[in-house]
């Protein structure tokens, strides 16, 4: 991709980027806007290794600019406020998630749903509006308008709160949105990683009995025993899948490649919901007949709005949802990109930040 314009901003900032579609990242120094009035500025603790990602450093989507510092699941301790800043003080701790810009003023904003604003800004390898790129939190610094700023609520520990600015809010705005919120309700979660394993605390969480649909057999005592599953399908296991049809409201589907959605469509009851989170590279294969019978629908969901990330660290807080996680040192991100390609890891990396990114001038 060609290299869009860069700015030299005031403030000095080091963090890891990619520098092509190798996705290798390594050491980086660049730079950050000053403080705006209307800016929250804060020291990175902790970010998250949310697959997507792993899909931008390697350019899997076609839209990556490079040298592309990842990370939008970016929690730390605000160091600084501009002068109109309302709701944070400096020590607060804060997090922001994949946007840090949107107009403000189209439909979508005015729901509170900046996350589908035609001019939202994303946290890395966007414009921002003042023409320079973003960058996002393998880094040590952040800033970004208080608009786009989350306050973490007290209770949650930092590193286990960072995945729930992306995984957490993908997850959980559907299951509102899309009515399968309801106790009683059982909807099945396919691809038991980062997204999908808050997909089955945050449906318990509400009541919804939950059915995790797996490549992976070693999962199943653990999501069964610690994360409370009802029941745990193979999803090569053509009887397994059989034996279950009809048996669904609702799906969430967070696999990350491509993966067939015929036998996921056989899951659902009638008037059944399949709702795909996951971005694979390369177009899922649909048919026309398994929707029309049953009356089903198959609908998408990107991340959520700010009001409502807001609320659902709120329900996350006073329902003890909290992710699992593996912390892991700065200098081992690309081996953590490696083992979350084989869906190696229970259930997301994040990267202790504060205590391992080292500066190298
Ligand atoms: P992840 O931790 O890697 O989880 C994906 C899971 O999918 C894996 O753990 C694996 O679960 C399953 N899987 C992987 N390859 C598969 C294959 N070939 N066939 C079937 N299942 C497979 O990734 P994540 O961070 O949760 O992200 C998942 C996807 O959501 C990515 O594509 C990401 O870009 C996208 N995403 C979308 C949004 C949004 O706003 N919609 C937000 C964040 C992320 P099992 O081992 O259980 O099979
Ligand atoms: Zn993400
Ligand atoms: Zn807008």
């Amino acid at each position: 991709m060609t290299r869009l314009h860069e700015e030299e901003h005031p403030n000095k900032a080091f963090g890891w980027a990619a520098r092509d579609s190798s996705g290798l990242l390594s050491p980086f120094n660049f730079s950050r806007r000053a403080t705006g009035e209307n800016d929250v500025a804060f020291k990175v603790l902790y970010c998250g290794i949310c697959h997507s990602d792993l899909h931008m450093v390697k350019n899997e989507w076609g839209s990556s600019v490079y040298p592309l510092v990842p990370g939008h699941e970016v929690v730390g301790e605000v160091t600084e406020v501009g002068n109109k800043v309302q709701n944070f003080k400096v020590g607060d701790r804060v997090g922001v998630g994949c946007m840090v810009g949107s107009c403000r003023s189209c439909d979508s904003c005015k729901d509170n749903l900046e996350n589908y604003c035609p001019k939202m800004v994303l946290t890395y390898g966007a414009k921002n509006y003042d023409g320079t790129i973003t960058y996002g939190g393998y880094s040590d610094t952040m800033v970004a308008d208080e608009h786009f700023i989350v306050r973490i609520p007290d209770n949650l520990p930092l590193d286990a709160a960072a995945p729930l600015l992306c995984a957490g809010i993908t997850v959980y705005s559907p299951l509102r949105y899309y009515g399968l919120d309801k106790p009683g309700l059982r909807i099945g979660v396919v691809g038991l990683g980062g997204l999908g394993h808050v997909a089955v605390k945050f449906a318990k969480a509400m009541g919804v009995k939950v059915t995790v649909i797996s490549t992976s057999p070693n999962k199943k005592k653990e999501a069964l025993e610690n994360l409370g599953a009802d029941s745990f399908l193979i999803s090569r296991d053509q009887d397994q899948l059989q034996g279950a049809n009809g048996t669904l409201d609702g799906i969430i589907d967070t696999v990350s490649a491509q993966h067939p959605v015929l036998p996921l469509l056989g899951l659902l009851k009638s008037n059944g919901k399949l709702v795909l989170v996951g971005a694979p590279e390369k177009p899922l294969e649909l048919q026309a007949f398994p929707l029309l019978q049953g009356r089903k629908l198959v609908g998408g969901s990107m991340i959520g709005g700010i009001k409502e990330t807001q609320e659902m660290f709120d329900f996350a807080a006073k329902h003890n949802v909290k992710p699992d996680i593996e912390v892991v040192a700065m200098e081992y991100v690309n081996t953590a990109m490696e083992r979350l390609l084989k869906a190696d890891v229970k259930y997301r990396f994040v990267i202790d930040i504060g205590k391992t990114l080292k500066a190298t001038s």
